[in-house]
């Protein structure tokens, strides 16, 4: 059985407490190292075998899962944040399906909830907006034409932009297109959420190009866009004292 572990943003202790105990028993740990702490590897035993992926190819990634299967010792695929946000997962589970070998997900705090916490922002804020959009700028992954960023910033949603803080102008110019976001719509940059290195740029869709470029920040960042980082909203019907629901009557 291989475990699949979404290693969480970087603090080491935003691991799940599963996929902590994974990395104790592990007598194989295949892991992400352009992003995952490394301190997360002191958890490992004596004597585990341990591989940095940066450099590997799919094929060579599935060796070493299927080496640490045939061995029988414990073996965990350590990724990123969650593995279900842009972690090349699939393709591997695919393979693993192929092969006969069993698997498991153990799922981690992606980096979009450490850059909310480190915002202190909450994405779906009643009468601004009830939507999240996790998306990416296209690169050279490309994006389904129906999702261009112009089209998907029509809705004014909340978003949170992965994979595009080095392509920052291009990024801002299609949020901004007709009918899109207006260039005053409030715009977050988190670096590094969770490291001690972590750093917070607040401003606009049209200032946070060029506060990124000063401050050096190209990548490991996150994007937040959308009025929700602004101070307008109603209270949540959840906690309304005249509201009443599952768990509570009202009192008013
Ligand atoms: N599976 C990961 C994402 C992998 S894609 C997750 O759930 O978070 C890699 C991208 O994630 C980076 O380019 C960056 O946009 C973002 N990212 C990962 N860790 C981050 C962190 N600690 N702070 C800000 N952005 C991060």
């Amino acid at each position: 059985m291989i475990h699949f572990v979404g290693a969480g943003p970087g603090a080491p202790d935003l691991i799940t407490l599963r996929g902590a105990e994974l990395l104790r028993r592990a007598g194989m740990i295949v892991y992400a190292g352009s992003l995952v702490n490394p301190r997360l590897l002191e958890l490992a035993p004596q004597g585990c075998e341990i591989y940095d992926s940066a450099s590997m190819t799919l094929e060579q990634v599935l060796e070493k899962l299927a080496a640490g299967e045939k061995k029988g010792v414990v073996t965990v695929r350590l990724h990123t944040g969650d593995p279900s946000i842009y972690g090349a997962v699939r393709e591997q589970m695919d393979r693993l399906e192929k092969l006969g070998i069993a698997y498991e997900v153990v799922p981690g705090v992606s980096s979009f909830c450490a850059a909310a916490a480190a915002a202190k922002a909450e994405y779906t804020l009643p009468s601004v907006s009830q939507t999240l959009i996790i998306t990416r700028m296209e690169g050279r992954t490309p994006v389904p034409e129906r999702e261009k960023l112009s089209l998907l910033a029509r809705h004014r949603a909340s978003m949170a932009l992965f994979l595009s803080s080095g392509l920052l102008k291009e990024t801002c110019a299609a949020l901004t297109g007709e009918d899109c976001y207006s260039p005053d719509t409030r715009a977050v940059i988190v670096y590094k959420a969770s490291w001690p290195e972590e750093k917070i740029l607040r401003g606009t869709i049209g200032t946070i190009a060029a506060q990124a470029e000063a401050a050096g920040i190209r990548n490991t960042a996150l994007v937040l866009v959308g009025d929700f980082l602004g101070d307008d909203y109603e209270l949540s019907k959840l906690y309304d004292a005249s509201f009443s629901h599952a768990f509570r009557k009202a009192s008013k």
